[in-house]
């Protein structure tokens, strides 16, 4: 259950370093490559981050995809032809103005310079002029490292949509308006990545452009706007450190005509979660002057050819993961004790349910085993038998696990467990046939 706002001790309090530290310490994110010292801002994630990252792609595409009539998925490969960042802008404008301070040789994206002062060096930098540094990572195709085989890893997944946009609409026999989605790992090579995972070089895309016709586009707009806003809230994130921010004329990308960004209000300030763009037809209008192939579409109701406009929903799957964390991260004091707890939504828990036998004793463990190996049918389950019954509890409640079951003496008479809310606490004695019905139900009713 997602308790409101109200009954939770979290404000903005938790600093970056606490969640960085819980993830670390349980599981969620390591840095990439930490016994050769680490890769600068990459990131791998664990066996519980793994999951938490998973559930955040698997409820977007649910929404996206499976629970709608108007959207398709596809899976587009990393590398694309070259000619697709030609007509997309990418070569020629996808670049932040990078300076170099002579003192102490650090590279900055002048944009982000409050003032001419060198962050790392204050009074006493000497600034290069700026120059653009393009953000697509370049590699070569097979074995020759000349021109002719330059290919560039995707900075994001949106254009493999676009250039499948024609194979779709025909094989799935789709009429406008409909939207095709994709979740993906997009590549920038970032001049300054940072704050954990907000920012790095390889992250992950969930991307749905939705094809309409020209006049219905700005309703389209202000549809998917309040929906992507809503999703967030649905999953428990708390509406006031969540806003959308209308992008200003200057601050717009060449293709787009308005702009919002859904904003977490991370400790640092807000941040952008996600971007809801009115893209116009300018990328169909691209690819079918790059490729030769007419993208437009036939609509036969109004015996009309025209390119179709598109609003896209682009959204950050690392980013959003962490801000769910922030967002869902408490320390509470119960009894004289620090609890440290994750109220994750149950959907997003990386664990669902953990099985607690009371203690390692030969009655209890068969028993234990055989409800945890039953309830792995239906949801991800944790099985700990180490330790005091509390301190089990306790780490299961700084996973953000919602539900634990707990096998004791009784058990071995009444058939019966005590199934425990990570969040009120309560325990309740429930049969042992009835757990899977009712840790599904839990999961589902919020
Ligand atoms: P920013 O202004 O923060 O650089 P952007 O406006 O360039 O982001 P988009 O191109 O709109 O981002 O990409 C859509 C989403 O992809 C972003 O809202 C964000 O969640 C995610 N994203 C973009 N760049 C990165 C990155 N370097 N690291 C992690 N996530 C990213």
């Amino acid at each position: 259950m997602i308790r409101p706002m109200a009954e939770r001790n979290g404000t903005s309090a938790f600093d970056l370093d606490t969640i960085v530290n819980l993830c670390k310490r349980r599981g969620f994110v390591f840095p990439s490559s930490e016994i050769y010292g680490g890769l600068g801002s990459t990131w791998d994630y664990g066996p519980y981050g793994v999951e938490l990252k998973r559930n955040v792609k698997e409820q977007w595409w649910r929404s996206m995809v499976q629970l709608r009539d108007d959207v398709v998925g596809i899976d587009a490969a990393i590398l694309m032809h070259p000619r697709v960042w030609e007509a997309s802008g990418h070569l020629a404008t996808f670049t932040d103005p990078l300076v170099d301070c002579k003192v102490c040789k650090r590279r900055f994206r002048a944009d982000q310079l409050d003032d001419r002062d060198c962050p790392n060096n204050r009074k006493g930098c000497d600034f290069t002029p700026a120059r653009d540094f393009n953000l697509m990572f370049k590699t070569f195709l097979g074995p020759l490292e000349d021109d002719s085989s330059v290919v560039y890893l995707r900075p994001e997944t949106a254009q493999g949509i676009f250039v499948n946009f024609a194979n779709v609409q025909t094989t799935s026999r789709k009429k406008l308006p409909f939207g095709i989605a994709q979740v993906g790992k997009s590549f920038r090579n970032e001049i300054t990545p940072g704050r954990f995972v907000f920012r790095t070089r390889e992250f992950e895309q969930m991307e749905m452009e939705f094809f309409c016709a020209p006049e219905e586009a700005d309703r389209w707009y202000a549809y998917w706007r309040e929906e992507r806003r809503a999703w967030y809230e649905r999953l428990g994130m708390r509406g006031e450190r969540l806003r959308m921010r209308d992008h200003d004329p200057e601050e717009l990308s060449h293709y787009s005509s308005k702009t919002v960004d859904v904003e977490y209000d991370f400790p640092w300030g807000w941040g952008e979660l996600e971007g809801i763009a009115h893209r116009g037809d300018f990328d169909l209008t691209q690819h079918s002057e790059f490729s030769g192939k007419d993208l437009s579409y036939f609509d036969p109701a109004q015996e009309r050819r025209f390119l179709p406009h598109v609003i896209e929903p682009a959204a950050g799957a690392d980013r959003t993961a962490m801000a769910f964390l922030l967002d869902a991260y408490d320390e509470e004091e119960v009894r004289g004790d620090k609890r440290v707890v994750l109220h994750l939504h149950p959907l997003l828990a990386p664990v669902k349910c953990a099985v607690l036998p009371l203690s390692r004793n030969p009655d209890l463990v068969p028993s234990a085993r055989k409800l945890a190996d039953s309830l792995r049918q239906i949801a991800m389950i944790d099985y700990d038998d180490a330790g005091s019954i509390g301190k089990r509890y306790r780490r299961q409640d700084e996973l953000g696990t919602p539900f634990c079951v707990t096998v004791d003496f009784d058990t071995l008479e009444d058939d019966a467990v005590t199934i425990r809310d990570r969040d009120s606490m309560a325990q309740e004695r429930i049969p042992i046939a009835d757990v899977g019905a009712e840790v599904l139900r839990r999961i589902t009713q919020v």
